[in-house]
């Protein structure tokens, strides 16, 4: 029994059961009892290692009782030189004195790739061990990114079916381009007239419906989500970061032992907690900084020690971080928080009821030795993404621009720990052709393509094949419907 839950209340379980599961069953987010570190000697072996044999090692310590040669087939799938990575899983690339790492090679050109070419793999394994004869059925509310990322990932994957949802009109021509036009067997995405939330909604409702789950497995299926409270999305995260140390090992940017920071765009805390059970696996993590948009809840929190959603939440540039309640803190309190589930469970109460719970001073302190929390509204945005090309040549997208803005001030005041500092990419900048080309002082285009064109001229800039191709693939999943309908939608699509 490898993992438990952070509220306590929920049997301890096996790494097959709390992938499958998702989620507790008492609410709580699944946490492995003990993570057993590499020594100085492993990692620095490892150094040497191609992305998915580093990968290999990291999902040993996570997965223990799933079958090693099927864990070997889906990282092998997942990141070995075939996959949708083409052999570039997390390189780094130096801009200025910072180290970028480009996650966002995978096949639909945003970091939760990395996660969602893994997981669906790893849940089929698990789901045979467990011997379900149930196939499993995902369901995305999706405001852009995550949808088209589990798509593709759970594409042709045998016992699942996946149905994404995204709000009619309320995402950009190439995120509902890509997701419009995913081919596979098993797969459907549909509009829904409303905005995110509405269809966040609909989802959550469909899950809580136990007249319908029971309907659902009349016909076979039982509900899972994709989303990062899934442990089996946030481990494969941590391997990036241990890759990213031995790289700069293997370079002779680092002694052995020698920190490294790592700034991180955030939005529901999974990209930056994988960065802290990478330094629990022993590799010198030095500082990880939190980098939010205008809806700095995180940045207020690791200020404060006071997590306070009771704001409005604001839409940005970069929409994958418009969270106002980041589910993956709840690990972080429970680990830093010396595992006491009661203490979980009371700040998770109060901010159900009240939105807002406040940490003791000394877990704040014992916080911030590890974290630092910076933040950058849309006119920093822009103005970085125009600053870093003209200066370096290269071009950011709005996430990683939130990040590069909170690299470059925490630098200028002292606030980082290391010598070397990784700046995580978590998306391709022609994702966000309009607002990017317009931060580089283009001119707003008709449409997306245009603006894509537009961004396509500009020297070092390379449109993916696969965001190229959109306009030249049928549109297979044109469906749109009222939210009342969404239950419906997921039953036709079944068959
Ligand atoms: C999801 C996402 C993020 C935020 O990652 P979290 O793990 O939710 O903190 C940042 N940038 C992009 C492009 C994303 O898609």
């Amino acid at each position: 029994m490898n993992y438990i839950s952070t509220r306590g209340h929920s049997q301890p379980t096996t790494a097959a059961q709390a992938v499958v599961d998702g989620i507790a069953p008492d609410g709580g987010l699944y946490v492995p009892t003990e993570v057993i570190p590499f020594s100085a000697q492993q990692l620095q072996a490892l150094a040497g290692e191609p992305y998915h044999n580093i990968a290999l090692a990291v999902m040993r310590r996570f997965f223990a009782g799933i079958d090693d040669a099927a864990l070997q087939q889906c990282v092998h799938r997942a990141w070995g030189p075939n996959s949708g990575f083409a052999g570039q899983v997390a390189p780094l690339v130096r801009v200025g004195d910072a180290h970028v790492m480009e996650l966002w090679h995978g096949p639909t050109s945003a970091f939760k790739d990395v996660a969602l070419q893994f997981l669906p793999r790893l849940l089929s394994q698990a789901r045979a061990q467990l011997g379900m004869r149930e196939g499993t059925l995902i369901l995305v509310a999706t405001s852009g990114d995550t949808g088209k990322a589990a798509l593709a990932g759970f594409a042709d994957v045998p016992g699942t079916r996946i149905c994404a949802f995204y709000p009619h009109g309320g995402v950009s021509t190439i995120q509902r381009r890509q997701m419009t036009t995913q081919r596979g067997d098993n797969v459907c995405a549909m509009g829904v007239y409303g905005n995110f939330d509405d269809v966040q909604t609909g989802v959550k409702q469909i899950f809580t419906d136990p007249d319908y789950a029971a309907a659902l497995r009349a016909r076979g299926w039982q509900l899972s989500s994709a989303n990062s409270i899934n442990w089996g999305r946030l481990a494969p995260q941590v391997a990036y970061y241990v890759a990213a140390w031995c790289r700069l090992y293997a370079d002779g940017q680092v002694a052995p032992g020698e920190p490294v920071d790592f700034v991180v765009p955030t939005g529901n805390f999974g990209n930056i907690l994988a960065g802290w059970y990478a330094r629990r696996l022993g590799v010198p993590v030095g500082r990880l900084v939190c980098a939010s948009n205008a809806n700095r809840v995180l940045t207020d929190f690791f200020e404060q020690g006071l997590y306070d959603a009771r704001r409005t939440l604001q839409r940005t540039l970069s929409p994958s971080m418009d969270i106002l309640v980041s589910s993956n803190l709840e690990r972080l309190l429970f680990e830093a928080g010396g595992r006491d589930a009661a203490f979980v469970r009371d700040c998770m109460a109060q901010l159900a009821q009240a939105g807002v719970y406040r940490v003791p001073q000394q877990l704040l302190a014992e916080l911030r030795t590890g974290f630092a929390a910076g933040s950058a509204d849309d006119a920093v945005t822009r103005r970085v993404i125009r600053a870093v090309y003209e200066r370096y040549g290269y071009m950011l997208d709005p996430h990683t621009a939130v990040a590069w803005d909170v690299y470059e001030r925490m630098r200028a005041q002292g606030g980082l720990s290391a010598r070397q500092c990784v700046v995580l990419a978590t998306a391709h900048p022609c994702k966000f052709a309009h607002d990017v080309l317009e931060a580089l002082g283009g001119a707003r285009m008709a449409d997306e393509r245009a603006a894509l064109a537009a961004l396509a001229a500009y020297p070092g800039v390379e449109v993916p094949p696969s965001i190229a191709e959109l306009w030249a693939l049928p549109e297979r999943h044109t469906g749109v419907c009222e939210r009342a309908q969404m239950p419906g939608a997921v039953l036709t699509s079944l068959g």
